[in-house]
């Protein structure tokens, strides 16, 4: 089984009360891209500029993600992200988007790429979401994310996209901006109505909500020490939830649960560096470790 990913690859410039980083390889759908792969093969849509270099490449291929919906563009300039993290570091202010070569980018998917199984539009313009969805074939799982830049500039497309769409994952401040309710059960509501049966709100160190059908999970975020970067923890999370999702079709409907738990893993393993230096090296040891530990932080016995 595989996943498709639609998404941005990026050069990011993050500062972050641990340092800065400048041009470190990003983007949406190569933080998911990875952490899916842990789990299940990646066929990665995209586009980047002549600025993307080999040793960018390389971190994808070492991941085995298919590179045969990746467009590059001569003379052309790979997405541009900078942003800025308060002490909290869940508040984020956006310091610049350059859209390059995104700008004009017209998916077009491999025709034997139609038929993947799980479909996830990640953070990108919902015009170039619904194009790629549109050109697949019933799809088991179709799955999002966007972002507050998104909502503000193009609400009614994602409306639409969302039509398309069975979970969505958003964080929550977006989905609040996004409903325009406040309660968090309330607005996973509204969304529910756009469309999509799941959706999980993200909510940075608080850990995240997951609403499915008459189930709702609560998970805390792993209590790290030290944060580095917590740029990606979304995608790396969408990466770990769908990538397990993705080793598991056979069982249907997944465990939205372990699904939960295991993006909250990858998530946690993403904040630990800049840019994608942990998670690139991690083990299924490693994963299979924290997942455990996420077991004994959230259990507790009966009540006597
Ligand atoms: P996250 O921290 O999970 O929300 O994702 C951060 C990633 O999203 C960064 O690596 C950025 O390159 C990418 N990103 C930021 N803004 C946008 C945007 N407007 N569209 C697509 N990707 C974006």
């Amino acid at each position: 089984m595989s996943i498709l990913v639609v998404g941005s690859v990026a050069f990011d410039t993050v500062f972050t009360p641990s340092g800065e980083g400048r041009d470190l390889l990003g983007g949406s759908a190569t933080h998911f891209s990875v952490a899916a792969s842990y789990f299940t093969p990646v066929r990665l849509v995209a586009v980047v500029g002549d600025d993307f270099g080999e040793e960018h490449l390389a971190v994808l291929r070492e991941h085995r993600v298919d590179l045969e919906g990746l467009r590059r563009i001569r003379g052309g300039m790979t997405f541009r992200w900078s942003g800025k993290y308060a002490d909290n570091l869940d508040d984020r202010e956006t310091l610049e988007t350059q859209l390059n070569v995104f700008a004009d980018f017209d998916p077009v998917l491999p025709p034997e790429w139609a038929t993947t199984p799980v479909v996830f539009l990640a953070n990108i313009d919902p015009d170039l979401q619904s194009r790629v969805l549109e050109q697949t074939s019933r799809p088991v799982l179709v799955a999002a994310d966007t972002m507050n830049y998104w909502i503000s500039s193009k609400r009614e497309e994602l409306r639409r996209t969302l039509a398309g769409v069975g979970l969505f994952f958003i964080n929550d401040s977006e989905i609040r901006q996004f409903t325009g309710r406040f309660n968090l059960v309330q607005a996973a509501e509204a969304v529910r109505e756009m469309g999509p049966d799941v959706v999980v709100v993200k909510r940075g160190e608080h850990g995240v909500l997951v609403f499915a059908g008459e189930d709702v999970f609560a998970l805390p975020a792993y209590p790290l020490r030290r944060v580095v970067d917590p740029t990606g923890a979304g995608d790396a999370f969408a990466g770990g939830f769908l990538g397990y999702v993705g080793s598991r079709l056979d069982h249907w409907p997944p465990d939205w649960r372990k699904a939960a738990v295991v993006g909250s893993v990858l998530a946690s393993f993403q904040v630990e560096s800049f840019s994608l230096d942990r998670i690139r090296r991690l083990t299924l040891p490693e994963i299979r470790e924290r997942y455990e530990e996420f077991g004994k932080l959230t259990r507790f016995g009966e009540l006597e």
